[in-house]
């Protein structure tokens, strides 16, 4: 099996799993506990909470535990805007993930804010001046995501950044797909998260289980909190903290390549791979940005043919991918994303997304290319 799906998800690396496993056996104290089992797994947590601050360059007290990647949006954006409205203005672009989108539609049916949505072009990129004319003395946050999950486009951070702070407000970004491909040192000058004010992490992106995650807060920063209880995570998340997942999202972290020579060396194999399919395949249309995008992304639409019977086809020749983003997957609409960037919606039915892993081979993503094109042309053959 070629498994070509890791925006989706990834395995749990085997040292994530054995380092949460103590502390779901043998210490399995509850943290905020006074005796010995509590202290060590409190220990734990810390432990867990420095190691991940130290990959973010922020202070250990700016993150929260969290369920991952939807919760860390939820809790970031809700929390961010209702605790700090200077207005009731966010801005954010239609291409976001679901977590974004919900709920920003959930602030402005139920709390009344007004939401901007920046135009993208075909390749999901906005313009930065069309930003500078949203943000306004009442904006209360921006936020829009590092790189896009299904086409790989990336946004210019640190000029949003600047903007936005220009005018006094928030950014968050949702930085769920760039965890071990990019810089995400927020205290860091010069890298391409440098004084964001919130940014959201998902574990089962990068090794570790589902269910993990961790969520940037600035720490000055008053947060609305989604969950109400016993004040842990320092009165920012409350219920008993999932220790096992936190050691096993720290220990993943802790496994990451260095992101630089990383991204430099995964995005050569997916360049050459985008032009193996480009060329052998005179349907295949790249999305996305052709140059600033998620190193281990690409994305295509093949117009005229069935996207899920290519999906099937390449199964059936041991290769896993997905059309557009799992999150919507079982519903028939065509990505979100594809149609925000301006893509007839019969082309973004078509769309494949291939994501690679820090594991791919060039073999691997030659054979795929291979049984793309074999799919590709038996596929052709029904739709003809
Ligand atoms: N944001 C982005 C960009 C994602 O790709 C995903 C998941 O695919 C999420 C948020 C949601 O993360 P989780 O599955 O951890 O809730």
């Amino acid at each position: 099996m070629i498994y070509l799906d890791n925006a989706a998800t990834t395995p749990v690396v085997p040292a994530a799993l054995e380092a949460a496993w103590p502390w779901l056996t043998a210490v399995f104290g509850n943290p905020s506990s006074t005796h010995e089992l509590g202290l060590r797994a409190k220990t734990a947590l810390e432990s867990a909470r420095s190691r991940i601050a130290n990959w973010l360059d922020c202070p250990a007290s700016d993150l929260v535990f969290t369920s991952g990647g939807t919760e860390g949006d939820n809790l970031a954006i809700t929390g961010l805007a209702l605790a700090n409205p200077r207005g009731k203005q966010i801005v954010s672009a239609k291409t976001e993930h679901e977590a974004v989108l919900e709920t920003l539609d959930y602030l402005e049916r139920v709390h009344g804010f007004e939401i901007t949505w920046l135009n993208v072009d075909h390749q999901g990129n906005i313009d930065l001046a069309e930003l500078g004319k949203a943000l306004r003395s009442d904006t209360t946050l921006v936020t829009l995501m590092l790189a896009n999950n299904e086409i790989g486009t990336t946004h210019p951070l640190p000029q949003i950044i600047q903007a936005t702070h220009a005018v006094g407000a928030l950014v968050h970004t949702d930085a769920v797909q760039a965890a071990g491909w990019f810089d995400l040192r927020v205290g860091k000058n010069g890298s391409v998260v440098a004084g964001v004010d919130a940014l959201t992490i998902s574990g089962h992106k990068l090794g570790a289980p589902k269910g993990s995650g961790v969520t940037y807060i600035r720490g000055r920063l008053v947060v609305e909190p989604l969950l109400h209880g016993g004040g842990q995570e320092f009165g920012r998340r409350s219920g008993t903290e999932n220790v096992a997942w936190a050691v096993a999202l720290a220990t993943a972290v802790d496994g990451l390549p260095e992101f630089s020579t990383e991204s430099a060396r995964v995005s050569a194999l997916r360049d050459e791979f985008i032009t193996q399919v480009l060329s052998s395949i005179p349907e295949a249309q790249l999305t996305g940005n052709p140059t600033e995008r998620h190193p281990a992304i690409a994305s295509f639409t093949f117009a005229g043919l069935n996207g899920e019977t290519l999906l099937l086809e390449l199964e059936q020749r041991g290769v896993i991918v997905s059309s557009g983003s799992a999150c919507a997957a079982g519903s028939d609409d065509p990505s979100h994303v594809l149609i925000a960037s301006g893509i007839d919606p019969d082309v973004a039915q078509t769309s494949v997304r291939f994501s690679l892993s820090h594991s791919t081979t060039a073999e691997e993503l030659s054979t795929a290319a291979a049984a793309l094109a074999d799919a590709v042309s038996i596929v052709s053959g029904l739709a003809n």
